[in-house]
């Protein structure tokens, strides 16, 4: 490999998955990935294009993903032959807490004098905690936007310089041991300048499709699905969001929403379109949060432009009839996701969403009348303020509504909120006042957690009325509830099937729990290590035989993906 200026390495949520015993849960069911977690952040795209644009070559490589799909791929030796002035890894979504600090690890054995950058927001939220505890990281830029600040770095890198004290956003760790933070003050007020280049788009959508580097997730050939985000910040402040106005403000230096402008996505929308028409785009961020005139002129360049693929709108509240037939106007294949998370009014509040029952079902009624190709409605329990009459509450409402619009183009999907509460949420800052209990905090106990041999032990939370135990069952209760509902959509034995799977994990886990109560270490090892070629079926090629995973290849239709 020639060398370059940075390469972008997305690591798995654990290191090494395919050699530790780890009992895999539902950790990354709000993208489509795996519990590798092998979907890269967006940024790494934003990152790249932007640095080319200022001349610099940039390469990213997915690891995650080369794991997955060669169970013999050999890490150390793949990532002792990458040339590069510098390494850059994210750590964005908190479960990737261990296998970022460890493929980090084994980078800097590899390359010693290579700096080893690393961005995200969970990275931002545990800055001080990275560069006091793991000296592989060499600087963290911080914020949610870091294509100008690294820009900069890199460039002061490459001068050899010692001062980076002049960099926005940064935090680094000298020669002499002193880590200095750089105030947050690169939050730009637009992401205009992130304009994707038409050509370096083209490229990266082609590569996506050749080379498993740049491959998004691993289903991503059978399923793919392409996401354009549309805004950094929210306006809202639901409680455990990590993405909530409130962390915004208060972690990321961001006072208020910084939007794409419609021209912008409408360009990415036209070059995604010119690839494909079968590929669904999702729309992350609610257009809403524009005000009208921003909906308007997306709407109305959608219809000029006559962009002819399936366009998925996410929506944080129930969207009026106005919107809804405006939508209908402009696009040819469409459809929405709501997450009103309990169909329980006072837990819905509690997690702030401020909507009824009554408006979610007409916002579903219009949508389907007015010819969405799809409806999605999400569910999360395990929150705060739920109880056991509120989880029944949102069973019985799910089971209502898939009975009532099961054969139009409805779907709804339920989860625990696993494994973990946001670092810089709401409820991760305050969690008495939310209903919950932190199990953990710091950056160095959730690190521990998942050096673990299950999920169970990656969830950091309990709430008033559910300890982790607790949650832990709830979410193999949720999986079987959804299986059930799914007899409504699907055949019969691959309902059984993902029900059998469900007790197969209860009993494993319960082993796992019993084995971890072995006071005597070595005895412990060993009866981990045993249990090893069990959970390492569930791995490689068949990562979609966990029930989670099942589950959600029978939910969003691509089922022949396990094959
Ligand atoms: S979960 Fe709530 S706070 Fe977070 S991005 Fe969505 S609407 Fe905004």
């Amino acid at each position: 490999m020639r060398g370059k200026d940075l390469i972008l390495i997305h690591p798995p949520s654990v290191f090494d998955f395919r050699k530790k015993p780890i009992f895999w849960g539902p950790i990354s069911d709000t993208v489509p990935s795996t519990p590798v977690f092998e979907m890269y952040p967006l940024g790494f795209m934003t990152i790249a294009n932007y640095l080319h644009q200022n001349h610099y070559s940039v390469e990213i490589v997915n690891l995650a993903l080369r794991m997955m799909k060669d169970i013999n791929f050999n890490v150390e030796k793949y990532l002792s032959s990458l040339k590069a002035k510098a390494f850059g890894i994210d750590f964005h979504w908190l479960p990737h807490v261990q296998g970022s600090l460890e493929v980090a690890r084994l980078l800097k054995k590899l390359h010693p004098n290579v700096p080893i950058i690393m961005g995200g927001l969970s990275a931002t939220y545990y800055a001080q905690e990275i560069l006091e505890h793991f000296p592989q990281i060499d600087f963290i830029i911080k914020g949610d936007s870091t294509e100008e600040p690294l820009l900069y770095l890199l460039r002061e890198i490459e001068k050899g310089k010692e001062d980076f004290s002049f960099i926005p956003n940064l935090s680094w760790r000298n020669r002499d041991g002193k880590i200095y933070h750089n105030s947050i003050t690169y939050v730009p007020n637009d992401l205009n300048h992130l304009s994707v280049d038409k050509w370096f788009l083209a490229s990266f959508i082609l590569k996506g499709m050749l080379n498993d580097n740049h491959k998004p997730y691993y289903l991503w050939d059978k399923a793919p699905m392409a996401a354009i985000l549309t805004c950094k910040g929210c306006s809202f402040n639901c409680v455990t969001c990590g993405g909530s106005c409130y962390t915004y403000s208060q972690f990321y230096g961001r006072e208020r929403i910084a939007f794409r402008s419609p021209k912008n996505l409408i360009e990415d929308l036209s070059i995604i379109a010119s690839f494909t028409k079968d590929m669904p785009v999702y729309i992350i961020g609610d257009l809403r949060q524009g005000g009208n005139k921003y909906v308007e002129e997306f709407l109305s360049r959608l219809r000029n432009e006559n962009i002819d693929i399936p366009i998925i709108f996410e929506i944080f509240t129930p969207a009026s009839k106005d919107f809804i037939d405006n939508i209908a106007k402009s696009v040819h294949t469409y459809g929405f996701t709501l997450s009103p998370e309990s169909a329980d009014l006072e837990v819905r509040m509690a997690q702030g969403r401020h909507y009824t029952n009554d408006e979610i079902e007409r916002c579903i009624i219009h949508s389907l009348e007015a010819g969405a190709s799809r409806f999605d409605l999400f569910f999360m329990l395990g929150l705060g303020k739920e109880t056991e009459d509120s989880v029944q509450k949102t069973f019985k409402y799910c089971l209502k509504l898939t009975k009532a619009y099961h054969n139009k183009n409805f779907y709804t999907f339920l989860s625990t909120l696993t494994p973990s509460l946001d670092p810089g949420s709401q409820a991760f800052e305050y969690p008495f006042a939310h209903g919950f209990r932190l199990r953990y905090k710091t950056l160095l106990n959730h690190y521990h957690a998942y050096s673990m041999p299950s999920w169970a032990y990656f969830i950091n939370y309990s709430t008033q009325n559910f300890s982790s135990q607790d949650i832990v069952e709830l979410t193999y209760r949720v999986a079987y509830f959804t299986a059930e509902l799914r007899r409504i959509h699907s055949n019969k034995d691959e309902v059984d099937l993902i029900k059998s799977r469900i007790d197969a994990s209860k009993l494993l886990l319960k082993k796992i729990d019993e084995i971890m109560q072995l006071k005597d270490d070595l005895k412990r090892d060993e009866e981990l290590q045993r249990l090893t070629a069990i959970i390492q079926s569930d791995i490689g090629n068949g990562i979609l035989h966990t029930p989670f995973e099942l589950l959600r290849a029978l939910s969003y239709g691509y089922k022949n993906a396990q094959s």
